[in-house]
């Protein structure tokens, strides 16, 4: 087992790695820019390096810096969190270079799954059903044209690289399809300098649906249920719940299969999350994320288990110490993005949190790092903390996190708890009836 396990992250998923290590007995180095001094994270951290400016570029994105601390503490293993540099095959491979292991998959995974054609080719390979589209990039306007036509409209142009909900462009018509395209490209070239993109079939209500997979990187894996993220504000998750009000057993049954089998057929090592679009009881592959995911405790929350811990063991080369047969499934759990935005129009609200009171009791879990007294830097995502509620019904769930929103005292800032007050309130919610454009169209009719 490792010694010492550096986490190259900030914020709440910082402190949620450093539970997990400290749990198993490993020492803990926090890393954090000059903006960070303060930070929860940091004031936890059996040990801190300081690694750079405010800005991620050239702090928590910056890998001799990282690995400079790695040899300076003498930690043994880094965990990369979500984000920052936790898909970044480069980083696996220098930090395995200098013997110190990233707690992750092989950076050949990671590489696959970073390229979402390549991603989409793999999956299909693998036997997982994918979104009808392109077969591969799409260059030339003829060729967007040719395609988009074979698809039918809508269709959907999007980067290869993309990620958070960008490079994304929906054409609705021949007319509309070069334009959007050279629109999808212009901004995956700003956001990722790589302006590949291909097109999909805009799939008109569908749900998120995605499954938590963990393997042993030795041709063992293991699926730990779904979850359902179709509560989105420009493709980004707000409120993810597990497990999803849209499945009977035998979906679940049979796409748990199918995704187990592609897991073992790849060797996959670690955590992972397969992404799916499901409509007409039909699955559809979108993207691998080859990390923890920002909303993997509604998951640990109905099946008891620790995603970090295994993780830790999987990487440090041991068994995942669980069988299929294993995994239980209890009650329901919903999880509640909490931002620094203002709840109406979503522009970061960074400053001093003056009052903070997270709700408890029964059921309850709030993975946050802020305080009273807190200054939310305005270098990052505007996440500053999520609400996750277990219950032994999803009706019990919804009526315990209500419960749990009425408690939430964050003063100071703008945050997001206002929307969620107001959707755990709305029928469609209580009865699971929405899909992935349901949040928009409500946030359109003006309410909040
Ligand atoms: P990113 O990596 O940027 O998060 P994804 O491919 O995971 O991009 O898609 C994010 C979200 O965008 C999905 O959850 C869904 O809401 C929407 N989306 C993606 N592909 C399609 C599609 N073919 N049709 C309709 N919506 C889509």
């Amino acid at each position: 087992m490792f010694k010492k396990v550096l986490i190259a992250n900030r914020g709440e998923i910082a402190l949620r790695v450093q539970r997990a290590c400290k749990e198993l007995g490993i020492a803990t180095v926090a890393v954090h820019s000059t903006a960070d001094t303060d930070a929860m994270h940091v004031r936890l951290a059996d040990e801190s390096v300081c690694i750079g400016p405010p800005a991620a570029a050239a702090s928590y994105l910056n890998i001799p810096s990282i690995v400079a601390a790695c040899e300076i503490t003498g930690a043994d293993a880094v965990h990369p969190g979500y984000g920052f540099l936790s898909e970044n095959a480069r980083f696996a491979e220098i930090l395995e270079a200098h013997g110190i292991t990233f707690i992750g998959p092989t950076a050949e995974q990671i590489r696959i799954m970073g390229d979402k054609i390549e991603a989409k080719r793999t999956a299909k390979a693998l036997g997982l059903p994918v979104v009808p589209g392109s077969d591969g990039a799409v260059r030339t306007a003829e060729e967007v044209m040719t395609e988009a036509d074979r698809i039918g409209y809508p269709v959907l142009i999007k980067a290869s690289a993309g990620g958070g909900g960008r490079g994304m462009v929906i054409a609705r018509s021949r007319e509309e399809a070069v334009s959007a395209a050279r629109r999808a490209r212009a901004e995956a070239k700003a956001a990722f300098g790589n302006d590949e993109v291909y097109l999909e079939r805009f799939l008109g209500a569908p749900r998120h649906i995605e499954i938590q997979i963990m393997g042993d990187g030795r041709g063992k894996a293991i699926v730990l249920g779904e979850r359902d993220c179709s509560l989105q504000r420009r493709h980004q998750k707000v409120w993810e719940e597990a497990r999803s009000p849209a499945l009977n057993e035998e979906q679940r049954r049979s796409i748990y299969a199918t995704c187990a089998e592609a897991m073992q057929k790849l060797a996959y090592r670690g955590a992972g999350t397969i992404e799916f679009l499901y409509e007409d009881g039909e699955f559809y592959f979108i993207e691998m994320n080859t990390r923890l995911q920002v909303e993997h405790p509604v998951t640990e929350m109905i099946t008891g288990i620790d995603l970090v811990h295994a993780q830790i063991r999987v990487a440090s080369g041991r068994p995942i110490g669980l069988a299929q047969d294993d995994i239980r499934f209890s009650g329901h759990a919903i999880e509640c993005r909490l931002n620094a935005e203002h709840p109406r129009t979503f522009v970061p609200s960074p400053g001093t949190i003056t009052h903070y009171h997270p709700p408890g009791g029964l059921g309850v879990r709030v993975d946050s790092a802020v305080y009273q007294g807190y200054r939310i830097p305005p270098h990052y995502d505007s996440l500053i903390g999520k609400l996750i509620v277990h219950g032994n019904t999803r009706v019990e769930c919804l009526m315990r996190l209500r419960r749990a929103l009425d408690e939430f005292v964050v003063d100071g800032i703008h945050s997001t708890l206002p929307l969620f007050r107001e959707l755990i309130h709305h029928p469609d919610i209580a009865n699971g009836a929405y899909d992935i454009h349901w949040l928009e169209a409500f946030l359109a009719r003006g309410k909040v």
